[in-house]
């Protein structure tokens, strides 16, 4: 079984008065989520007051990015031994903003992934085709790809500690939700290139689906057997939207 993995990526949005807004609200609502795993990704100037309101919660922290260096001049770049100062469980890397706005490779990518577990933080990996790349029939060859290329430097024993986002891009912020059945298909066949590239580790992977997930798509997505957890964006950002998709199986419409 793997633990259902529910993160919010709240990329450049939100400031102290609505971070306290927010967890005000959210930390009673999901109290009794214990059988998974919340994890919320603010700005970085925000990671320390996260850190200090969700102390004594299950709920975790996550970077947005970093790089892959220990220090040195990099200037307004982040470090993993940083984030590590800062609570942070999880870091998200290659999310398909960073890859089509700032040109990061999935080589580049992999060096991340590989800092963050030398400080025992979970890379959350994102992978995802656009719509040009689903259209021509290579959607899962793209992702395929990404995989290959942005796990490179995991070894076994530590792909466990990996989350993998698919994000298919045409789906973030867009409304436009895979259907259940898309987001499968893709699953399975990353399930599929992580059970060939890590063993039985592949097995014990989560994969997290991406794409514009509310409250009313989540359970539909969380019943496929390779969804193992969301990925969310805009609907992060509401308080009881983002408690109500932690609470995926309260959401079942019968
Ligand atoms: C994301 O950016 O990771 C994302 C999934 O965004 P949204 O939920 O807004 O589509």
């Amino acid at each position: 079984m793997r633990r259902p993995i529910l993160a919010a990526n709240w990329k450049m949005n939100m400031d102290s008065a609505a971070l306290r807004a927010f967890t005000d609200r959210f930390i009673p609502l999901v109290a009794n989520a214990k059988a998974v795993d919340v994890v919320i990704a603010p700005p970085f100037t925000l990671l320390d007051r996260l850190a200090q309101q969700i102390a004594g919660t299950a709920i975790q922290s996550a970077g947005q990015n970093v790089h892959p260096e220990e220090s040195g001049a990099f200037t307004g770049e982040i470090a993993a031994g940083m984030l590590a100062d800062m609570g942070c469980t999880y870091a998200i890397v290659g999310h398909s903003e960073r890859r089509a706005l700032f040109g990061e490779s999935s080589a580049w990518v992999a060096q991340k992934a590989t800092a963050l577990l030398r400080h025992r933080i979970r890379p959350i990996v994102c992978v995802g085709e656009t719509l040009e790349q689903r259209d021509a029939g290579q959607a899962l060859e793209v992702v395929a790809t990404q995989i290959g290329e942005s796990l490179a430097g995991v070894a076994s024993d530590q792909a466990e500690q990996v989350v993998v986002a698919y994000e298919p891009v045409w789906a973030i912020g867009t409304g436009r939700t895979a259907t259940p059945e898309i987001a499968q298909q893709a699953h399975e066949h990353i399930r599929k290139q992580l059970s060939a590239q890590f063993g039985e580790a592949g097995n014990r992977i989560r994969i997290q689906y991406g794409g514009s997930v509310k409250p009313e798509t989540v359970y539909a997505l969380m019943a496929q057997p390779d969804i193992d957890g969301a990925l969310v964006g805009g609907a992060s950002l509401d308080p009881e939207a983002f408690a109500r998709i932690v609470l995926f199986q309260d959401q079942r419409i019968s």
